[in-house]
């Protein structure tokens, strides 16, 4: 016995160094925090993006104690700076992320309280805080209060979720997964490909939808392809609509296509990873008539409300088709289940033990309130605009007038191969780094892309982007004429 006392204090010795002194504490907030406050300062005159991706550091566990300063000098210099930076302002590139920082203190508290959010029994306040997070995206987006959601790590994870409950609903498998057919866009974002496989629906027929010249799924079409395939008694049971398609930013007919999903019993999935929070803004919520009618839809607060990467939000009207999968009670769970209680996350999710992702959700909605948010969202949009009519100015063409914050355009050219020219371009635009843009192929035609969603893009930023663009026009030898420089709107 007392030489098991003895190794037990000196394995404590040891072990409590888990547990830093308030002095150590102390000083690890302090070097991190500043050098949060140092990063988040630098933002707004930093690159946006660095096209070196050699990493010097050494990133390797050996076991051994290292110090703070030495392992923020290495996130410094090897993390944060190399790659795409998706907490600038300047990320116009893809789908940006956020970053907001009162989420970071959510995520803090999280971390600290460790909280186990799967459950309600284990942790009430937790489950109830997610549950009211789930309850606040229903009333936004008219899902009754019967549906369940869940938050996930992203929009991915949400599609997953909702998939298996349309094919749990309409019991796809075995001998009827080669007769049953899933209608989509090829503009779906390539998530629902991977779900459709992992879910072992890869042998199911996919019809790819017709798009109108607005990359729009045409609903005349799919009510057409609906009826042949009935016909051929095929099983139609799932149709798949965007709101925001991750490409041009399209919103899918949402209505029309929620009548033919009902008129036929297709399982409505509406995937508004991108696009759905823009619903907030009083202007463009008519754009989203139909997203009610879904059984399933798909939001990621890590885009839509400048959250950072890691959440995402999945709703689905038909709490059973859910519980089909994800509901599952082992002997050991027993106790959990003694009551009657509120929808458990780990019951309408893979995830049994999970981060309590809500509190960095929570916080910020309930510090700020909402109106920061919306005006945010508007804000894009109308960037969205001021950036078009700057490219204008200096000779660029423009795709569409975008229904959202994602948009298109080229550099027109008379003797130089269109194509060509604008991928130098856009190799320039990268090399410089300012601002971050993307480019995309749409019918074959070469063309940069923006993508206007952090929190952190301004005005400001759309005229350093507009002075990178002249400055690597110049640098390929075209002159912009002066006057359309200074053109102001
Ligand atoms: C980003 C996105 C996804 C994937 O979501 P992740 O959060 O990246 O997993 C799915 N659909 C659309 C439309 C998106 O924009």
């Amino acid at each position: 016995m007392e030489e098991l006392i003895r190794k037990l204090e000196q394995l404590e010795q040891v072990s409590t160094r888990l547990e830093p002194t308030p002095t150590e504490r102390e000083t690890y907030n302090h070097q991190v925090t500043a050098f949060a406050a140092k990063f988040i300062q630098r933002l707004a005159t930093d690159t946006a993006f660095e096209e070196n991706q050699h990493l010097a550091s050494d990133f390797s566990i050996s076991g051994k104690e290292k110090s703070m300063t030495e392992l923020l000098d290495i996130y410094h210099k090897d993390v944060v700076h190399k790659g795409l930076k998706p907490a600038s302002g300047g990320h116009v590139a893809y789908i940006p992320g956020g970053g907001i920082y009162t989420a970071a203190l959510g995520d803090y508290l999280a971390d600290i309280t460790n909280e186990y959010a799967g459950m309600f029994y284990a942790s009430p306040g937790a489950v109830t805080i997610e549950n009211s997070l789930i309850d606040w995206m229903k009333s936004v987006f008219g899902f009754p209060e019967t549906a369940v959601g869940n938050l996930s790590s992203g929009g991915s994870i949400a599609n997953l979720i909702a998939l298996t409950a349309a094919r749990d609903k309409h019991g796809i498998k075995s001998e009827k997964i080669k007769s049953s057919v899933i209608y989509l866009s090829e503009q779906v974002h390539h998530c629902i490909n991977k779900a459709i496989r992992i879910i072992g629906l890869e042998d199911v027929i996919i019809r790819y939808v017709p798009l109108d010249d607005r990359s729009k799924m045409r609903a005349d079409v799919l009510q057409q392809l609906i009826i042949q395939d009935k016909d051929e008694g095929l099983n139609p049971f799932l149709v798949i609509a965007s709101a925001g398609t991750t490409d041009t930013g399209a919103i899918d007919p949402l209505r029309l296509i929620g009548e033919i999903a009902e008129q036929h019993g297709l399982w409505y999935h509406v995937d508004g990873a991108y696009g759905g929070f823009f619903i907030l803004v009083d202007e463009k919520k008519s754009d989203f008539d139909g997203i009610q009618m879904a059984d399933s839809l798909v939001i990621d607060p890590h885009k839509g409300l400048f959250l950072p990467y890691g959440t995402g939000a999945v709703l689905v009207k038909d709490a059973k088709s859910v519980y089909h999968s994800h509901h599952y009670v082992a002997n050991y769970m027993q106790d959990a289940y003694a009551q009657n209680i509120p929808v458990n996350p780990a019951d309408v999710s893979p995830e049994l033990t999970k981060h309590f992702r809500g509190l960095r959700m929570w916080l910020p909605l309930q510090l700020h309130g909402l109106k920061p948010f919306v005006a945010c969202l508007e804000e894009k949009l109308v960037l969205t605009e001021y950036f078009r009519r700057r490219l204008s100015d200096i000779g660029f063409e423009l795709g569409p007038e975008p229904e959202l914050s994602v948009s298109y355009y080229w550099y027109p050219t008379q003797d130089r191969d269109e194509n060509e020219f604008n991928k130098e371009l856009m190799a320039r635009i990268h090399k410089d780094g300012s601002v971050f843009l993307s480019s995309t192929t749409l019918n074959g035609k070469f063309v940069i892309r923006m993508a206007i969603l952090s929190f952190r893009t301004k005005k400001a930023t759309i005229d350093r982007a507009i002075d990178m663009i002249i400055r690597c026009l110049s640098d390929m030898g075209v002159d912009v004429p002066q006057t359309s420089i200074e053109k102001q709107i």
